[in-house]
Order: C-alpha cells, then sequence, then structure tokens
C-alpha cells in the first residue's frame, strides 16, 4: 500500500494534463486523480484552436459564393447567421468536452471539478478544503489571455469572450499583432464584421520570416482588415454609440467590440507554488528542466504553464515524456527543435524551422522563394498571392527552413516537416518528383537560389 492517496494527481484538465493523466492511468496501472476547475480540454478545446477553426471555416465561405460564380455557377451570397453558427458551435465543445471527461473515465483517471492548489510537495488542497496526497504532483494549469493597464481596458474582451457574443458586432478593433490577433482579425473579417488592427510595432508576426510575414499582412489588407502598424490604444471609454477609443497616434474611433490579443500569461498565480519551493519566472511560467522535473523533485510540470513553447501537440508530448520519466522508467526529454507550425490567418501561413532573417545571422544561407498567384483563385479573378520558401545552408545543403503562405499552408508544412525534421536538403527535395498541378510542387522545383546571404 502507497503511503499517498494518489501515484499521480494531476491539476489541470487541458490537452497536456488529460494525455498524462490517462496514459500513466491506462497504460502504467497507476492511480491517478486530475482536477480542473472550469471545462475539460483546457483552452485549445474550450476557447482556443477548435473554435476558433471552426470559426475559420465559418469565416472561409464569405468568398465562396463570389468565386462559385466565377466558375459559372447560378448562385448568390446569402447573410451570415451568427445564432445559428453559435448554437451548433455551443452543441459541439460540448460534445468534446463529454468526450474528454469519457476519455479519462475510461482509463480509471478519478476527476474532481474543482480548483486545485499545491500545500506541499505531496499535497494539493481543492476548492472546498479537502486534501489530498500524491507520490507526484503534475501542474497542467496551462496560461490565460493578458490585457494592458490603460485606462478603461475592462471594456474590452479577449480570445475567451470571442466565442460566445450574443451577437455579432458591426465592427471591431482587434489590438496585438500576433497569432491570436491576427487569426481573428481575419475571421471577423470573412464572417462581415468591419475589422481594424491596431499593433504597435513594425510588421505583424513579429519573429516569423519577413517575406512571410510581409505578404500575410498584405493579404490580410487586400482583404478588407484595417491594419495601422505603429499603433497601439491610449485609452477607451465606453459610450451610447459604442467604444470610444484613443489611439497613440491621436486619432479617436468608435467600435462596437474591442479585442485584445496582447498576449497570454501562465495560470501560477495563488497556486502555492513559491511556498512550496516551485521556482517561477518573470512571466510567472513554472521553471522545469529538460524532463519538465521543477525544483521539488515530485513536481513536474507541462504546457503553457511552463511557457516554453505554448501549443497544443508540444503540451501533450510534455506530458507523454512526463509519463515515460516518471511512470516508466524512461527518461525522455522532450524534442523543442523544427517544430512545424500554422498561423490560421487568410491566407494561411505554416512554418518550420529557421526564418531567412535569423538563419542568414546563424551561417551562409541561399534562399529559394517564388510568389505567385495559385491557380483557382487566379481563374476567380483574385489578386490573391501565395509563398513558397525554403533556407537552405550553403554548407550542409540542409532545408533550415520552410514558409508557406497559401489556402491549406497548415496541411502543407506538417508534411514538409517531416522532410525538414529528417534533415532533409535541397537536393533531397529536387529529387523529388512534383504532383502536378498543386501549389506545393514549387518546393521541389526552385532550381536557381533567389539570393544568397
Ligand atoms: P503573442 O505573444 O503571439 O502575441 C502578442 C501580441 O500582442 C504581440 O503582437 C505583441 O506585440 C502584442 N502586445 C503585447 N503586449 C502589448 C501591449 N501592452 N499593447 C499592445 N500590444 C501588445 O500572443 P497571442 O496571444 O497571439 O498567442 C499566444 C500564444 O498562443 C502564441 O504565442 C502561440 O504559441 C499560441 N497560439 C498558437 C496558435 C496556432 O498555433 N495557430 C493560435 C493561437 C495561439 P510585440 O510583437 O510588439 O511584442
Amino acid at each position: 500500500m502507497s503511503a499517498f492517496d494518489y501515484d499521480l494527481f494531476v491539476i489541470g484538465g487541458g490537452s497536456g494534463g488529460v494525455r498524462a493523466a490517462r496514459v500513466a492511468a491506462g497504460e502504467t496501472g497507476a492511480k491517478v486523480a486530475l482536477a480542473e476547475e472550469d471545462r475539460y480540454g483546457g483552452t485549445c478545446v474550450i476557447r482556443g484552436c477548435v473554435p476558433k477553426k471552426l470559426m475559420v471555416f465559418a469565416s472561409g465561405y464569405s468568398d465562396m459564393a463570389a468565386d462559385a460564380v466565377s466558375y459559372g455557377w447560378d448562385m448568390q451570397a446569402g447573410d451570415f447567421d451568427w445564432q445559428a453558427f453559435h448554437g451548433k458551435l455551443v452543441t459541439e465543445l460540448d460534445r468534446l468536452e463529454g468526450v474528454y471527461r469519457k476519455l479519462l473515465a475510461g482509463s480509471g483517471v478519478e476527476t474532481f471539478d474543482a480548483r486545485a492548489k499545491v500545500v506541499d510537495a505531496h499535497t494539493v488542497e481543492l476548492s472546498d478544503g479537502t486534501r489530498k496526497t500524491a507520490k507526484h504532483i503534475l501542474l497542467a494549469m496551462g496560461g490565460r489571455p493578458t490585457t494592458p493597464d490603460i485606462p478603461g481596458a475592462e471594456h474590452a474582451i479577449t480570445s475567451n469572450e470571442i466565442f460566445h457574443l450574443p451577437e455579432l458586432p458591426k465592427s471591431i478593433l482587434i489590438v496585438g499583432g500576433g497569432y491570436i490577433a491576427c487569426e481573428f482579425a481575419g475571421v471577423m473579417n470573412g464572417l462581415g464584421v468591419k475589422t481594424t488592427q491596431f499593433y504597435r510595432g513594425a510588421q505583424i508576426l513579429r519573429g516569423f520570416d519577413d517575406e512571410a510575414r510581409g505578404l500575410v499582412s498584405d493579404e490580410m489588407i487586400q482583404r478588407g482588415v484595417d491594419l495601422h502598424l505603429g499603433t497601439n490604444v491610449l485609452e477607451m471609454e465606453k459610450r451610447d454609440e459604442g467604444i470610444w477609443v484613443k489611439a497613440t497616434n491621436g486619432s479617436e474611433h468608435v467600435f462596437d467590440q474591442v479585442m485584445f490579443a496582447t498576449g497570454r500569461v501562465p495560470n501560477t498565480d495563488n497556486m502555492g507554488l513559491e511556498e512550496v519551493g516551485v521556482k517561477l519566472g518573470r512571466k510567472g511560467e513554472v521553471l522545469v528542466d529538460a524532463y519538465s522535473q521543477t525544483d521539488v523533485p515530485s513536481i513536474y510540470a507541462i504546457g503553457d504553464a511552463t511557457d516554453r513553447v505554448n501549443l497544443t501537440p508540444v503540451a501533450i508530448r510534455e506530458g507523454m515524456a512526463f509519463v515515460e520519466t516518471v511512470f516508466k522508467g524512461n527518461p525522455t526529454k522532450v524534442d523543442h527543435d523544427l517544430i512545424p507550425s500554422a498561423i490560421f490567418t487568410q491566407p494561411e501561413m505554416g512554418t518550420v524551422g529557421l526564418s531567412e532573417e535569423d538563419a542568414a545571422a546563424q551561417e551562409p544561407i541561399e534562399v529559394y522563394a517564388t510568389s505567385f498567384k495559385p491557380m483557382q483563385q487566379s481563374f476567380a479573378g483574385r489578386a490573391d498571392r501565395v509563398l513558397m520558401k525554403l533556407i537552405v545552408s550553403k554548407e550542409t545543403r540542409k532545408v533550415l527552413g520552410c514558409h508557406i503562405v497559401a489556402p491549406g499552408a497548415g496541411e502543407m508544412i506538417q508534411l514538409a516537416g517531416i522532410a525538414v525534421k529528417m534533415g532533409a536538403t535541397k537536393e533531397d527535395f529536387d529529387r523529388t518528383v512534383a504532383v502536378h498541378p498543386t501549389m506545393s510542387e514549387e518546393l521541389v522545383t526552385m532550381r536557381n537560389p533567389t539570393r544568397s546571404a
């Protein structure tokens, strides 16, 4: 008999926590409990990736009727019915939460619909005051949106609320230039909302390949997003006509809604962590080693709570590696190198590896890039452009980075990511026969470098 109530107590029922709990219980027979204060599924399923992608799909239909007419169909676009979509969205999220609960129950994980905090190295306290002990504690509380400290900021929403607005606003201001801001600018614009975006820097999507983010920005503007670079919100007020906003350039505007997409912070407040010796970083992130272990040997942390690479598949891998290390006796580090990802802007951006700028700072490179009008949109009379780009090491010939801006880039980069992760060279790409006619065939047909650096 163990001296503890459980072998593992997981705090947080998001992608990472649920995966770790059910694999530990289901595959190793460990006695596992999990506490979740909100809905099972966490940010990704309930207020992130999943509902976002459904909204991206919904917003994509606005162009389709016009395109179909260009292709000879006799049809007319109708209006978007937010209530009809939202009803279905709620049903789908309920279904998914049910799936997560069932997965946990089916693996024998005991769940508590409660907030939990850490009391000592082996004890957690639930919000009803009960205490549970465990040999290991896994912190998987995720993160939450953060908003700037400016007058009137309380009138704005964040990505938590955007999925459940009572009605679609006529106009919206989206503040920020990261993943969430750019994705929702495209979504809202596509749904027919007059969309303005303020970004404080010189170009959106800081940190990504300059040419790729430049094209995403051009395409967003071309589709109707009123993008203001070098602009931020100074103050806001709720007025009869809507939310009044004063910008840093002195201009004044009124919007139906304002959404801050100004970053996320780890959910580590009031968790009792520092009191028991778990170290936190500057953003409040749990500091862990390569095995996700904190400074307290019995306490581990994964996912956005650790602010390493804040993506669902990464949290899941960190959870799996934790189970391998702690419950299967096979110490496993998570490989955070060459993680492909996609930004679901319109068009999408898929990326793996180094940007041209980062690669050039590291070693001599060749850049292979082509930007063109894709056949499907071009035939429909659209001016849309796409980009296919490879960054190649002059010395090793390895493809150091691949950047795609195109409809479906998320799907394409998953596959290109395998080759790049395997260490494919430019010549390996060239040896691969093109799939014709596709957009991505350009990745294997670019013969001459566009430039060297
Ligand atoms: P990001 O960190 O990507 O972007 C935050 C943005 O807000 C930046 O443009 C930043 O500007 C700006 N900002 C920060 N503070 C302020 C401020 N005080 N005033 C004005 N602007 C400000 O965060 P997101 O919230 O967009 O996304 C969080 C994370 O979630 C991402 O990094 C990603 O890991 C994950 N995610 C992934 C998705 C995907 O895979 N498709 C989708 C959505 C989220 P600056 O650049 O100047 O710092």
